[in-house]
């Protein structure tokens, strides 16, 4: 059985703007699932619906096995953390966190013991008394996840909970926020716009564009094996080549680009009718001087070295290539070391065939 399970669910708001379509998650139990896309593709609205929050226009929502499209949120075993938080400013520290308590009814014992031992959690016992408009905004971010979580919800569902914070506190609150998850073994479900938050915080990421979901798969995935062209321009920093004919070798598919055959893996279903793009992620290139002796095997494209950074162990490169775009190449600097390239060098960009993804072009 799922923690959580989407099926179909789908959102027009009465003005008739379609947020989200057809959605299909399965959440399991103790999992980080975030939601990621740009401002306005549907993230906030889906998570209200799971909340409660939002009426569904179509679907089902179910947790642990049963449906709660119809529940409403106070009867749902969630909690929702706002991006500003909704603390009360003038309640302390101590009414703000019991306040899910009180909406439940529990008795004023058992809600103190309740109360106090999530204020000794998070460290936040000696502020128990201080309204919250007093508190600093990393205290706050506190506040409101020990209110999330003092009422047990079998999912926590949290609206950009770091929006608010500056990069300093992100990162500390990030960390807290993984590893507090970890040790409750909730299921947490995050909505951000923010692609470092999301990949490096969660198990998996679903990422989202104009109410439609376009890929559903761990962090590594989405690196390695964008689904959609969407993805493979939105995560990372990918090199797309468009490709116009097919052709099979084999397990090998070789698309026929402005700069040449580019070999991808060959992958039963790609229909070259309408255009196919090869995405290959930036640290898959490797730069050599244009007369090295060519490693067997590679698609090679020749260019130019145009930039080149390298900041600690890593380095940033830039390749004009000789239809006149600029791909990035991020590696080890032992990608360039010993080489002694300079820019305005010619040099040929390789990548494996295995790096490289062929997906329909949007
Ligand atoms: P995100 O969280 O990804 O930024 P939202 O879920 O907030 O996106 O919004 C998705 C779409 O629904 C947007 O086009 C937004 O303008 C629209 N929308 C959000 N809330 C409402 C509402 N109450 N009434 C009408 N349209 C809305």
């Amino acid at each position: 059985m799922h923690d959580l399970e989407l099926i179909g669910v789908g959102k027009t708001y009465p003005d008739g703007t379609v947020a989200v379509q057809d959605f299909d998650l399965q959440v399991g139990s103790g999992e980080f699932v975030a939601f990621l896309g740009p401002s306005g593709c549907g993230k906030s609205t889906t998570l209200r619906m799971i909340a409660g929050f939002e009426e569904i226009t179509h679907g089902r929502i179910m947790i642990k096995g049963r449906d709660v499209s119809r529940t409403p949120p106070e009867k749902r075993p969630t909690s929702m953390i706002f991006q500003n938080y909704a603390l009360f400013p003038h309640m302390n520290v101590r009414d703000n966190i019991g306040f899910g308590l009180d909406v439940k009814g529990l008795a004023k014992r058992e809600k103190d013991a309740k109360v106090d031992r999530i204020l000794d959690m998070f460290g936040l016992t000696e502020f128990a008394d201080r309204p919250a408009d007093r508190l600093s905004g990393g205290q706050r971010q506190r506040i409101a996840l020990a209110r999330g979580l003092v009422v047990e919800p079998e999912i926590l569902l949290l609206d950009e909970p770091l929006g608010a914070l500056d990069a300093n506190l992100r990162r500390i609150i990030q960390n807290e926020l993984k590893l507090l998850q970890r040790e409750l073994g909730i299921t947490f479900v995050f909505v951000t716009h923010a692609q470092s938050e999301a990949l490096g915080l969660s198990d998996r990421v679903v990422v989202m564009s104009d109410g439609v979901v376009e890929q559903i798969s761990t962090p590594t995935e989405l690196y390695r094996r964008p689904a959609s062209a969407f993805v493979a321009d939105f995560i990372g920093a990918n090199a797309i080549f468009e490709g116009r004919g097919l052709r099979r070798d084999g397990a090998s598919a070789l698309l026929d680009t402005a700069l040449g055959e580019i070999r991808a893996p060959w992958r039963d279903g790609i229909d070259p009718a309408q255009g196919l793009l090869a995405v290959v992620p930036a640290e898959a290139m490797r730069i050599d001087a244009a007369d090295a002796v060519p490693v067997a095997g590679r698609t090679r494209l020749s260019g130019a070295l145009s930039g080149q950074q390298v900041v600690g162990a890593t380095g940033h490169f830039k390749v004009r290539l000789t239809d006149g775009r600029e791909v990035v190449v991020e590696g080890r600097d032992d990608a360039l070391a010993g080489r002694a390239l300079a820019t305005g060098d010619p040099v040929t960009l390789s990548f494996a065939q295995e790096s490289v993804t062929l997906v329909p072009p949007r």
